[in-house]
């Protein structure tokens, strides 16, 4: 048995088609995975068709970027009903303020020095929603920079030189929304809170399950041990269910791969029969 839970296709920003994806999911040996886009459901029914053909237990996910300072706060969603019309209006509106905000990168990069127009931006996205990786994967196919990272690192970075903010759902409706369509609303990779200390991550973390928080991403590509250690404590104090993905872009995030993320991620069974518990309890 093999669990991912978090993972992205060409309709976000991650390299491989929704049904692409599973495939790779099969070769890697997963037994269970969910696709997890960002801000859109786009994606779902042909992991979920492709996922029946190769006999891999799926389950519906997204991931919401929400907002919050000082560090990048994402809320996963899982095992909601992806036709549900409040979920679908709602991340419309999120797809418009990235529409609004991707015209603006392009005029600060170029401002920057940076030759670059929208469309070969798009070009590369695989036709789904544009994101920061994808400007990335520009800036080093026109020689700007020598790897993705240093994309970010100079230009793409919140904070960077190029980066500009877009308008997005709050924590709790992020929660509220996934949860009224049926799903389990869970807090990816804590780590990039960037929380003060284990105080401030307690308090967010309450305040969240407050909200209708069901779950903490304590299995993830780059915890330590002791990482994991930290938030299996704090899902429990706070009665959350456990749940872990390699967070796999395809060659958007070279070095990570589906199911072991950097190598050593193992999400345990337990997580699946948790979500799935949780998702048919239908709230
Ligand atoms: P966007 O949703 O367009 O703002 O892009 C966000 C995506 O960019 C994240 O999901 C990551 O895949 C990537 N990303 C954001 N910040 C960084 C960073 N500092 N280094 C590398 N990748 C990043
Ligand atoms: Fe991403
Ligand atoms: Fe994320
Ligand atoms: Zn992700």
């Amino acid at each position: 048995m093999t669990i991912d839970l978090h993972m992205h296709s060409t309709c976000s920003d991650g390299t491989f088609t929704p049904a692409g994806l599973v495939r790779e999911a099969k070769a890697a040996g997963l037994t269970h995975m969910a696709l997890t886009d960002h801000d859109t459901v786009e994606g779902v029914a042909g992991a979920r068709e492709e996922a029946r053909r190769q006999g891999i237990a799926f389950l519906s996910g997204l991931e919401i970027s929400a907002e919050y300072q000082p560090g990048t706060m994402h809320i996963l969603g899982y095992g909601f009903d992806e036709t549900s019309a409040p979920l679908l209006e709602r991340l419309t509106s999120v797809q418009r303020w990235r529409d609004e905000r991707n015209p603006k990168i392009v005029e600060k990069l170029n401002r920057l020095g940076v030759v670059l127009t929208l469309p070969e931006v798009e070009a590369v996205s695989g036709g789904g929603l544009v994101g920061r990786p994808h400007f990335a994967k520009v800036l080093m196919d026109k020689g700007y920079v020598k790897t993705r990272q240093e994309a970010f690192d100079r230009y793409l970075a919140k904070g960077g030189p190029a980066y500009v903010d877009k308008a997005r759902l709050s924590p709790e409706e992020s929660i509220a929304l996934i949860r009224a369509a049926g799903g389990v609303a869970v807090l990816a990779h804590p780590l990039q809170l960037q929380a003060a200390d284990e105080e401030a991550l307690q308090a967010i973390v309450q305040a969240l399950a407050k909200a209708g928080l069901q779950g903490l991403e304590c299995h993830y590509r780059n915890h330590a041990p002791e990482d994991t250690r930290r938030f299996l404590a704090l899902a429990k104090s706070n009665g959350l269910l456990v749940t872990g993905g390699s967070d796999f872009h395809g060659t958007n995030r070279p070095g990570i791969r589906l199911g072991v993320g950097e190598g050593t991620l193992q999400v345990p069974m337990e997580c699946w029969s948790a979500l799935e518990r949780a998702a048919s309890a239908r709230n």
